[in-house]
């Protein structure tokens, strides 16, 4: 079978501007990712470009050649551009339709614009640099951890490739337009753009869709007060680890809350729940799973650490949240009241572990708060008595026991 030029550019046409109004239609549905407007645009002006080309003879070679590549450079410079609005930085729509300008620039010298070889090796230089550049971006933002990515930064570098290895082929090579034209290259080339319009499409769809996803997933897993994972998503994750290792549980109860919501307001009682938070997740070994149950009460899974071991981890986070203090609030002050349980076995009922170290809490707080107990053992002492150093909130919190 044998397509003709224009035939073959006609498809590409009309697959890229497809394409372009799919990205489009995809963007009105949420019209939270801008980044696929500038893709659909991108196409759209790629789809514009392609019928120039596919006009070749028919209309002036000003507009064939010149105009139409100069399109074809400013899709890919804003398919760069739509990568960087994915990637949360400014879209630099400067920087993305000046390889258009510096091509319109280079085709007013008619030495260039009378060479096939110049006009191949620039065009191609750019286009390959915008979708090199974009492979970069992408690269960059891998922190952001989705899958979607790396056949987007595949495909890119792929066509970065293609195009800078047609640079020295036209140096070396340089053919008349109508031998370049007639050579299965020539045709092979054309389905490689339309190709290229398919599959990023494909792949940024696949990339913004996963996104939405991660957000959605990760906005019901987490409390949105204190940012650390909500009941459901500790549960789970909990109920997962204990039925492969042994762990041990904290039961975390802040002291007197109440009168930090009545003395201070609502809002400072907000701030301190995440102080909470900030003080004792560095603390916390890696592989802890750290949760709010609810209201000022948290809970920490430590797999594979014994009883003592976890009590440990719990003192040093009782003695952070007592040493607390809040410049603006210089009379603020917090404590913490810790149940410690452990189960020794693989596959350990988290329900079981979470009735004792409640019930190791409640010894916690009979004891006069402020303190560490295990569900084996007795209420720790407070570190001031040991040391003798004065803790402020254990001696309020005490002193306000019931
Ligand atoms: P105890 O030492 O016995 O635990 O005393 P407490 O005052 O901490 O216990 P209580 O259960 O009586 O009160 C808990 C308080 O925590 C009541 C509620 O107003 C407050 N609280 C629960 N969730 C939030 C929240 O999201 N923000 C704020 N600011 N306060 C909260
Ligand atoms: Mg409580
Ligand atoms: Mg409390």
């Amino acid at each position: 079978m044998r397509l003709d030029l224009a035939t073959l550019f006609m498809m590409t046409t009309a697959v890229t501007f497809t394409v372009g109004v799919l990205f489009l239609l995809s963007w009105g549905q949420t019209r939270r990712e801008r980044s696929l407007v500038v893709w659909g645009v991108a196409h759209l002006i790629g789809s514009f470009a392609s019928l120039m080309l596919a006009l070749r003879g028919q209309i002036p070679d000003s507009l064939s050649i010149g105009l139409a590549n100069a399109l074809m450079i400013g899709a890919y410079g804003l398919i760069w551009s739509g990568v960087r609005a994915f990637e949360g930085r400014r879209l630099r729509l400067d920087w993305a339709l000046a390889g258009a300008a510096l091509w319109l620039a280079a085709c007013a010298v008619p030495a260039f614009f009378e060479s096939l070889a110049a006009r191949v090796s620039l065009a191609s230089t750019l286009a390959g640099l915008y979708c090199a550049s974009g492979a970069l971006l992408i690269w960059r933002g891998r922190g952001e951890p989705l899958v979607s990515r790396y056949p987007a930064l595949a495909l890119l570098a792929t066509y970065a490739g293609l195009y800078w290895a047609r640079v020295p082929l036209a140096v070396t090579m340089p053919l008349p337009v109508s031998v370049a034209v007639a050579s299965p290259w020539f045709a092979i080339l054309c389905f490689t753009g339309t190709l290229f319009s398919v599959a990023i499409a494909f792949v940024f769809m696949a990339l913004t869709k996963e996104r939405a996803e991660r957000e959605q997933r990760l906005a019901a897993e987490t409390d949105a007060l204190t940012g650390i994972a909500n009941r459901r998503a500790l549960v789970a994750v909990a109920e997962r680890r204990l039925a492969i290792e042994p762990a041990a549980l904290l039961l975390f109860d802040l002291d007197h809350f109440k009168t930090i919501n009545d003395r201070y307001g609502h809002s400072v009682g907000d701030a301190a729940l995440a102080a909470f938070c900030h003080i004792a997740a560095p603390l916390l070994p890696p592989e802890a799973v750290f949760g709010r149950m609810g209201g000022e009460e948290f809970a920490c899974l430590l797999p594979r650490l014994d009883e003592r071991a976890a009590a440990r981890v719990a003192e040093r986070i009782r003695a952070g949240v007592a040493g607390f203090a809040q410049p603006d609030y210089p009379d603020l002050r917090m404590s913490v009241s810790v149940g410690v349980a452990a189960e020794g076995q693989i596959g350990g009922s988290l329900d079981y572990l979470l009735r004792r170290a409640d019930d190791a809490l409640y010894r916690a707080k009979r004891a006069g708060r402020d303190r560490v107990v295990t569900c084996e053992g007795d209420p720790l002492p407070l570190a001031e008595e040991v040391s003798g150093t004065g803790l402020r909130a254990g001696r309020r919190s005490r002193m306000r026991s019931p």
